[in-house]
């Protein structure tokens, strides 16, 4: 069996790419979403919003300028091929390392406080990051990283249901969060939604429901449905564009599903800004 050595600035490297990248450039599946919500509006408003939010969007591409003033918690799914072995530094220090040189370098604003009670000092570089690594076979690493902005993480919730609460009790759970968001995430949002596991799985999993294309359903077509059922719903709350009402609550639903035990149904709900932001490599 051969192991593949990968010098850990190549990870670095990548790692900062992938967070300026984000910044800096909106994801296809958003833009798309977003120029045919403009068109769907009736409401004069609500497509001069959306129009603003596009503008910006292409301003922030074309002068590779951050999106949003907030350039969000660095989050990072990794998957780590068990034949891979990084040499110089551990890979962690080459993930932290490749977020603060984005951050820096990048002129994006730096939102990490080291301890979140009592002294809440900034750590001036955005590190640490929030990193979910799965080892799986292979001699590859696969990253997808985005930063997360506090004003739709804010909104996220995960509730404990039973089994009795059934497919209703889970699109209660969502459509009570994204009510309750209201205009708090800066709409129109990305409603991941985990469902099963455990309590910290189900919010894992919404977490990652919110880094999968908004143009890719759910594979397993029940799911799909009920992404689909969600998102009508949602679009006719009329919290709409900037929350000034409209067509245009949600731009998407995702939902991840993972298997749980016989007593529950963990629903956790990871909302998502109109600045949705993530990027993958392989290395
Ligand atoms: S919620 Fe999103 S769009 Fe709103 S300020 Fe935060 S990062 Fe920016």
């Amino acid at each position: 069996m051969e192991i593949r050595e990968i010098a850990s600035e190549k990870i670095t490297e990548a790692v900062c790419k992938l967070f300026t990248d984000c910044n800096y450039y909106i994801g296809d599946d958003i833009m798309n979403a977003l120029e045919q919500a403009r068109e769907n509006e009736d409401s004069q408003l609500a497509k001069n919003v959306l129009t603003q939010i596009i503008d910006n969007d292409k301003i922030a591409a074309k002068e590779q300028i951050p999106m949003c003033q907030d350039t969000g918690m660095a989050v990072l799914f990794v998957e780590y091929g068990d034949r891979v072995v990084v040499d110089g530094e551990g890979f962690y220090d080459a993930v932290e390392k490749g977020v603060a040189k984005a951050y820096i370098d990048g002129c994006l604003r730096k939102s990490v406080v080291d301890d979140p009670v009592f002294d809440r000092v900034n750590t001036k570089n955005n590190t640490p990051p929030i990193i979910h690594t799965k080892i799986v076979h292979g001699d590859k690493i696969r990253i997808t990283a985005g930063g997360k902005g506090f004003g739709s993480e804010n909104m996220s919730s995960v509730k404990m249901l039973t089994p009795s609460a059934g497919v209703e009790g889970v699109k209660k759970a969502v459509l009570d969060a994204v009510a309750y968001a209201g205009p708090n995430p800066c709409p129109p949002i990305v409603v991941g939604v985990g469902i099963g596991g455990t309590f910290e799985r189900a919010a894992q999993l919404a977490k990652l429901a919110t880094f999968r294309s908004i143009s890719k359903p759910n594979p397993d077509e029940r799911y799909a449905a009920l992404e689909r059922e969600l998102l009508d719903t949602i679009n006719k709350m009329n919290i709409g564009p900037a929350g000034l009402g409209g067509k245009t609550t949600a731009l998407g639903v995702n939902i991840e599903a993972s298997p749980t035990h016989i007593a529950g149904m963990p629903v956790a709900v990871n909302i998502c800004c109109h600045a949705c932001r993530h990027k993958s490599i392989e290395i």
